[in-house]
């Protein structure tokens, strides 16, 4: 027997009949099933959307907490051609839709409507969820996937407030990392004079205090799911924040004033 409604790691695979090993335990007790999952979509850079299918595409590990995604399948679903997509650029599926979940008095609204949000019961992706062993020598990859879950605390703050303010413009979002980077360098920082600004400068200053070790959050609710509890230097805090400075650039040249908004408020939680 599997249990469908834990947390997975997931792996996409092209296969025919059967998918073979678990790439989590080796074991091959990879049962098939029908589900209903959550799935994100683009097309090259364009954001199309997220939404609900249901599908016999998946095989759940009987022996641990894995789950096997055949991509050929979700691919002919989503009616995609054979050739040239390629996951995680094309769609991702981010969980299992837990429609048990929702309370019965919410059942004649709307799925991701903002009074009845989708349960999800998350998946992560395999490759990040594996430990790799520490060694001295740290590659450039490796340090900035040990990051991302700095970028994604920084992001989720980011994405919150423009999910309490719509008005909130990419604009704001740039002009408030470029005085967090100023502010964490041991310049002269200024908190901003837009209220738009300040907003999410207030945000991502408390998220980057906490990964510091430098601020307890008061507001739990505000918390990403999976809590990391390593700090970090103010060094890190600052390459993340000119990353995600160069992220806003290109999805806002990509779809304009709210574009890096929009897309992290399709793929964060
Ligand atoms: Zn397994």
């Amino acid at each position: 027997m599997i249990n469908p409604k834990i947390s997975r790691q997931v792996e996409y695979r092209s296969f025919k009949d059967n998918p073979g090993e678990c790439p989590g335990c080796g074991g091959s007790d990879l049962v098939n099933e029908y589900q209903t999952y959550s799935v994100a979509t683009r097309k090259g850079k364009k954001i199309s959307d997220s939404f609900v299918i249901s599908g016999d595409f998946g095989w759940f590990c009987a022996s641990c907490p894995t789950i096997v995604i055949n991509k050929d399948e979700v691919g002919k679903m989503l009616g995609y051609g054979k050739s040239n997509w390629n996951i995680g650029s094309e769609f991702t599926v981010l969980g299992i839709a837990d429609l048990d979940a929702i309370p019965a008095n919410k059942r004649d609204l709307p799925i991701g409507d903002p009074n009845n949000p989708l349960p999800l019961i998350e998946f992560t992706e395999f490759s990040k969820a594996k430990k790799t062993p520490k060694s001295d020598v740290i590659s450039k990859d490796d340090h900035e996937e040990q990051n991302l879950d700095v970028l994604q605390n920084i992001e989720f703050a980011i994405v919150s407030a423009y999910r309490r303010n719509r008005d909130l413009t990419d604009h704001n979002v740039d002009m408030a990392l470029e005085t967090l980077v100023k502010l964490y360098r041991g310049r002269k920082a200024f908190p901003p004079q837009n209220l738009l600004t300040l907003e999410v400068y207030e945000a991502a200053q408390g998220m980057c205090d906490w990964r510091l070790g430098e601020t307890v959050l008061e507001d739990e609710s505000d918390l990403p799911a999976d809590l990391p509890l390593e700090q970090v230097s103010r060094d890190i805090i600052v390459a993340c924040l000119n990353r995600l400075r160069k992220s806003v650039r290109t999805w806002t040249k990509q779809g304009g004033r709210q574009g890096y908004l929009n897309y992290i408020d399709q793929f964060l939680p």
